[in-house]
C-alpha cells in the first residue's frame, strides 16, 4: 500500500541538507508521496529505508498487457479510488463482441463495423481497441475459425466522427494517441478448454497475446494450464468476491501471474457495489488475491442501456468493458467517458498556443482569441467553421484553463494577450488591426486596447453565437 508523506518522512535522514533540490526532508517526502520526486534524488537515504519504500511502492494492482505487437493494451496498475487523489493510469479498454455463430458476409460485415468504430475528439483519436469472440456455437472448430478470421481482419479504419483529414492536417495539434492502422486485440470468450486450445492453436502468432476469458471453478486447472502454455492472461469468473479471490489464488498457484477478474452478478447495482468493495480491498487493504484489473460484460439491452451501464462500469472500476452494440452513437459516449475519467486532473488537455487558420483567411479576415484549453479551443473552432467565415484564431497560453478560469486566475489579461499577439506576429496576418475577444472578458477590453493599440471588439459570451456574430457584426 502506498505510504503517506509523513510515513515516508519518518524513513528519511531528516538533515534538511537540500541536496535533493527540496528545502526540507518533509517537502521531499511530500513530493515523493505525490510521485513528483524520485527516491534516487536523495543521496543519503539508507538501504533499509530504500527497501521499505520500494516494497511500499509495489503496485497494489497488477499490470496486465495483452494484444498485438503494434497495439499493446495495458490495464490495471491503478493506485487510487478517486481520480482527484492522483489520477487513473491505464484507460479502460472498450471491446465489442462477435458471436462465432456468424459466418460469411454477416461475420465480415460485423468485423468491418467494429473496425470503423474509431473517432476523433478534441484532437485525440479514440476507439474500440479489442474484439471479443464468443463461443456461442459450442464448437471448438467453429470458434477457432472465427477467431482466425477476426485476427486477420481486425484493423481499425479512419473514424466516422470528428474532423476531416484536411482539417486535421491544417489545424490539429500534435496527436498523442494510438495511430490508425494498428490491429485490434482479441479476447477469447469461452469456458471450454477444447475451444480455447483450438483457437489459440489457430491464431498463433497472428493475434499476439490474446486475453483468455475464462476460468471458472469448474475448469480452472485446464484453463490455467492452457493460459500458462500460451503465455496469455486469464480471466477468472465467479459470482461473489470470495469465490473470485479463491479462484485467483488457484490460478496463481497453477503458475499464471497475469489474471483479470470478472464478477458475474445479476444486477448493475450489486455489481457496482461489489466492484467498489474489490477496489477498496485491493488498494486500501493490499489484499493480493483481488489485486488485479477487472473485466465486465455488457451484452443485453438496447444500445442506449448498454451505454448507460458501460459508462457506470467505466467509472466503477472496470479495466475492460465488453459490449454487444456496434452503434456508433452508443459507442462514442462510452469512449468519451473513458477519455474524461482517465485524463490527468492536474494536467488539463491543452492545444499548442499559436495562431490557427480556419479555412483560408486573408488580410481582411477576422482575428479572435481564445485559450489553449482543448475543449474551449475545439468548441470555438467548430463554431467558426459553422459560420463559413475564414478566420484566424489566436490561442493564448493559459496553462490549459478555460476563458473565465484563466481570467480569474490572472492567466488571461491584457499582457498575456498582447504578448501572444506579438509572439505570433498577428499584425503581419491582417491589416485591419481589430481583435475579437470573448464576451465573458469584455471587462478587459479597455486595458487591452491600451496595451496593443488595436481596436477591441467584444464578441459573444457563448461561442455558439459566433456564426451570427461573424455574419452580422463583423461583416
Ligand atoms: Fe533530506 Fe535527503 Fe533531501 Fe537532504 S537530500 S534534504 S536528507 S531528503
Amino acid at each position: 500500500m502506498a505510504l503517506t508523506g509523513l510515513e515516508i518522512f519518518k524513513l528519511l535522514p531528516k538533515t534538511n541538507c537540500k541536496k535533493c533540490g527540496m528545502p526540507t526532508c518533509l517537502a521531499f517526502a511530500m513530493s515523493l508521496a505525490q510521485k513528483r520526486a524520485k527516491l534516487e534524488d536523495c543521496p543519503h537515504v539508507s538501504e533499509e529505508a530504500k527497501q521499505k519504500l520500494a516494497a511500499a511502492a509495489a503496485p497494489p494492482m497488477r499490470k496486465i498487457v495483452f494484444g498485438r505487437k503494434d497495439l499493446q493494451l495495458t490495464v490495471g496498475q491503478e493506485t487510487v479510488m478517486f481520480r482527484h487523489e492522483e489520477k487513473f493510469y491505464n484507460p479502460t479498454v472498450l471491446a465489442v463482441t462477435i458471436s462465432d455463430k456468424l459466418s460469411g458476409n454477416d461475420l465480415s460485415s460485423r468485423i468491418k463495423a467494429i473496425n470503423s468504430l474509431q473517432f476523433e475528439r478534441v484532437g485525440t483519436k479514440i476507439g474500440v481497441r479489442a474484439i471479443a469472440v464468443t463461443n456461442d456455437s459450442g464448437s471448438p472448430d467453429v470458434f477457432a475459425q472465427v477467431c482466425a478470421q477476426a485476427a486477420k481482419q481486425a484493423c481499425p479504419e479512419p473514424g466516422r466522427g470528428g474532423w476531416s483529414r484536411e482539417r486535421r492536417a491544417n489545424n490539429s495539434p500534435a496527436d498523442s494517441s494510438t495511430s490508425l492502422g494498428t490491429s485490434l486485440a482479441l479476447i477469447l470468450v469461452t469456458e471450454s478448454p477444447q475451444a480455447a486450445s483450438a483457437a489459440l492453436k489457430q491464431i498463433k502468432d497472428a493475434a499476439g497475446t490474446p486475453l483468455l476469458a475464462g476460468a471458472t471453478a469448474k475448469n480452472v486447472e485446464e484453463m490455467a494450464k492452457i493460459a500458462k502454455e500460451n503465455g496469455c492472461p486469464l480471466v477468472a469468473k465467479a459470482e461473489s468476491i470470495e469465490a473470485l479471490a479463491d479462484l485467483s489464488e488457484k490460478i496463481k498457484a497453477a503458475g499464471v501471474d497475469d489474471i483479470v477478474l470478472c464478477l458475474e452478478t445479476a444486477s448493475l447495482r450489486e455489481k457496482l457495489y461489489n466492484m467498489t468493495r474489490m477496489r477498496v480491498l485491493s488498494l486500501k487493504k493490499a489484499f493480493r488475491p483481488l489485486g488485479y484489473p477487472t473485466v465486465s460484460f455488457v451484452l443485453g439491452g438496447s444500445p442506449e442501456q448498454q451505454t448507460a451501464e458501460a459508462c457506470s462500469l467505466i467509472c466503477k472500476y472496470s479495466s475492460i468493458v465488453v459490449v454487444g452494440t456496434i452503434e456508433p452513437y452508443a459507442i462514442l459516449p462510452m469512449l468519451t467517458c473513458v477519455m474524461n475519467i482517465f485524463t490527468d486532473p492536474q494536467k488539463p488537455v491543452q492545444v499548442e498556443p499559436k495562431v490557427y487558420a480556419i479555412g483560408e483567411p486573408g488580410e481582411n479576415s477576422p482575428l479572435m482569441f481564445t485559450t489553449n484549453f482543448s475543449l474551449t479551443y475545439y468548441t470555438v473552432v467548430s463554431d467558426v467553421e459553422a459560420s463559413r467565415v475564414p478566420s484566424y484564431i489566436l490561442v493564448v497560453d493559459t496553462e490549459g484553463t478555460s476563458v473565465l478560469t484563466a481570467y480569474s486566475g490572472d492567466k488571461l489579461n491584457e499582457k498575456t494577450v498582447a504578448d501572444a499577439m506579438a509572439k505570433d506576429n498577428v499584425a503581419s496576418l491582417v491589416k485591419h488591426r481589430k481583435l475579437i475577444i470573448p464576451g465573458y472578458v469584455a471587462v478587459m477590453s479597455g486595458k487591452l486596447e491600451e496595451a496593443t493599440s488595436w481596436e477591441v471588439m467584444v464578441g459573444p459570451r457563448e461561442s455558439a453565437m459566433l456564426p451570427k456574430y461573424l455574419k452580422e457584426v463583423w461583416k
